[in-house]
């Protein structure tokens, strides 16, 4: 069995994706964080994460470090993990994810406002509904929950842990006034979850703001 890993290759995976949100537009301000899990034989390493305060226009891969499973850097790294590592490690146990990604984008800010906690957004009748995992229809619903937002992120943690929807399919929450996270089974997966998140979120606010066009 190969036991060995290469750390740079999944560092490499994080910039480029912290790179590709900063182009979209969806990473302002030196915001966001991106991880992702490493193999069981990286213990105590258990998640590569983007570390805090860092513009992700120009990512450099040294500053993604390891966290073991409570969050906390290992091999003694000096670098300071995302302020919110610790829902991305929630998310690791809770929902047995691979990856997990959060953005800063305006139509994500803007709606999440208007959504009431538990009820959250509902997208239906969109094709590209079909890029979630398991989904094969645009018939059907997929709900995006929406949270209540807080700087007591092991509080916060804990909150959304009990109120995830464990009964139907789930790849993402927006947090009130701050942003979305989704999570995929790799970081292939979870980049097309919030590609598609973040399409229908547009499109959700394009109805909102205009309705849907005229017939010609
Ligand atoms: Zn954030």
């Amino acid at each position: 069995m190969d036991d060995t890993y290469d750390f740079k290759v999944f560092a490499d995976q994080l910039a480029d994706i912290a790179q590709w949100a900063s182009r979209k537009g969806w990473a302002p301000a030196t915001s966001t964080n991106y991880s992702v899990r490493l193999p069981e034989h990286a213990a105590p390493a258990f998640c590569a994460i983007t570390s805090s305060g860092v513009d992700k226009e120009g990512f450099d891969p040294a500053q993604v470090l390891a966290v073991d499973r409570i969050g906390v850097p290992v091999n003694g790294c000096t670098l300071k993990p995302s302020a919110e590592t610790l829902l991305h490690v929630m998310l690791y146990h809770a929902m047995g994810t691979g990856a997990v990604l959060h953005t800063h984008s305006l139509a994500a800010a803007l709606l999440s406002r208007s959504a009431g906690e538990c009820d959250g957004l509902k997208f239906s009748g969109w094709e590209l509904l079909k890029g979630f995992d398991g989904v094969e229809t645009h018939d059907c619903e997929v709900v995006l929950p929406v949270f209540p937002n807080s700087q007591d992120i092991p509080a916060l943690a804990a909150h959304i842990e009990t109120r995830l929807p464990r009964t139907q399919p789930c790849y993402g929450f927006l947090l009130a006034g701050h942003g979305l996270y989704v999570w995929g089974k790799d970081i292939a997966t979870a980049k097309r979850h919030l590609e598609v998140f973040e399409f229908l979120l547009q499109c959700e606010r394009e109805v909102r703001s205009h309705g849907y066009p005229a017939n010609a």
